[in-house]
């Protein structure tokens, strides 16, 4: 049975118009025995037409979706919305505060705490998770959860969507990439105990699409024109918007597990590959020097599999496990 929601919204979210305000996590601290962490939420509802929930900074460390959101709900008018749009420009604000992939209060990942709990009072984390889930997408038709590598990785700036052979919103979600039109799409297929934001809209039966939009920890004009483009292609492709200018081709990729490319020991990681190249099987992805030994000729590491490299890591000092790089493969069928 699900538990009751920590959290709470004192935004009125049916009327007509444009409002902002916050939700309430409450938090009780050293500094603030009975307080809330605010989590900013703005509606703008228009006339009849689908529900529409807009997320960023559910990783505190990825910029493009905060910015882009914020400009999004200042220039969006009701009069031009047919539906509603739910804007949380900043998911986690702790994280986004500290610029901390992880809230710093509970060291937790919002990504990852899609998992049915409301969560104790020192468990703010988990209380948004939980909100998103249990009240704000049973009023959702759709979603679009923004984000891109944050510090640690940087990518092409893409969309993804979590689908499968299964998935009955599969078409559906193909069709919103096409919308977005990022220069790259990807697929990720379902895996059992998905704590993630898109496996909770997936339960909901919720369509929804992530991104992953530069990162670097930085944002550029590029990656915030391709965000900005994409969710009014969204929008416009689920009817809420007019005027959007047509999206641009996307190639459609898959991404599998020997996509994936890890730092095998500690050391310093020199790069052969930039996002956006294709490599082969076997093809050199670069070389980690260890800082304890000069001498040492440094370790090679192989990309395991073809295809497109859609991200890599940006910092050079790695430990044991860190993700280096993934590809993508082009859809096949
Ligand atoms: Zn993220």
């Amino acid at each position: 049975m699900t538990r009751p929601t920590r959290a709470s919204c004192p935004l009125d979210l049916d009327s007509p118009g444009k409002r902002l305000g916050y939700l309430r996590v409450p938090y009780s601290s050293n500094r603030s025995a009975y307080g809330w962490i605010g989590v900013p939420i703005g509606v703008v509802r228009g006339g009849e037409g689908p529900t529409v929930y807009l997320g960023g900074g559910n990783h505190g460390d990825e910029y493009e979706g905060p910015i882009t959101l914020l400009r999004l709900f200042q220039e969006l008018e009701p009069s031009r919305v047919k539906g509603r749009l739910i804007f949380l420009p900043m998911t986690n604000p702790p994280a986004v505060l500290a610029y901390q992939r992880c809230s710093p209060i509970d060291g937790a990942n919002l990504n990852r705490m899609f998992v049915g709990d409301p969560g104790l009072d020192h468990e703010p984390t988990k209380a948004i998770a939980h909100f998103v889930e249990e009240v704000l997408f049973p009023l959702c038709d759709a979603a679009i959860d923004l984000h891109s590598g944050g510090r640690t990785l940087d990518y092409v700036p893409s969309a993804l969507a979590r689908t499968g052979p299964e998935d009955p919103l599969r078409a559906r979600k193909l069709a919103a990439l096409r919308a977005f039109g990022a220069p790259v799409s990807y697929l990720v297929a379902p895996v059992g105990n998905d704590t993630g934001l898109l496996a909770a809209a997936d339960r909901k039966g919720v369509l929804a699409l992530g991104t992953e939009l530069g990162g670097a920890g930085t944002v550029t004009p590029t990656t915030l024109a391709v965000a900005r483009r994409g969710v009014l292609g969204f929008l416009a492709h689920l009817g809420l918007l007019d005027d959007v200018p047509a999206p641009g081709p996307t190639r459609i990729v898959e991404v599998r597990p020997e996509h994936y490319v890890y730092a095998p020991r500690a050391g310093l990681f020199e790069p052969a590959a930039m996002p956006g190249e294709e490599v082969a099987a076997g093809a050199v992805a670069g070389w980690l020097f260890d800082p304890d030994e000069p001498e040492r000729a440094p370790l090679e590491v192989r990309f395991e599999a073809a295809g497109l490299v859609l991200c890599r890591r940006p910092i050079p000092l790695v430990e044991r496990g860190d993700c280096l790089y993934h590809l993508g493969a082009d859809l096949v069928g």
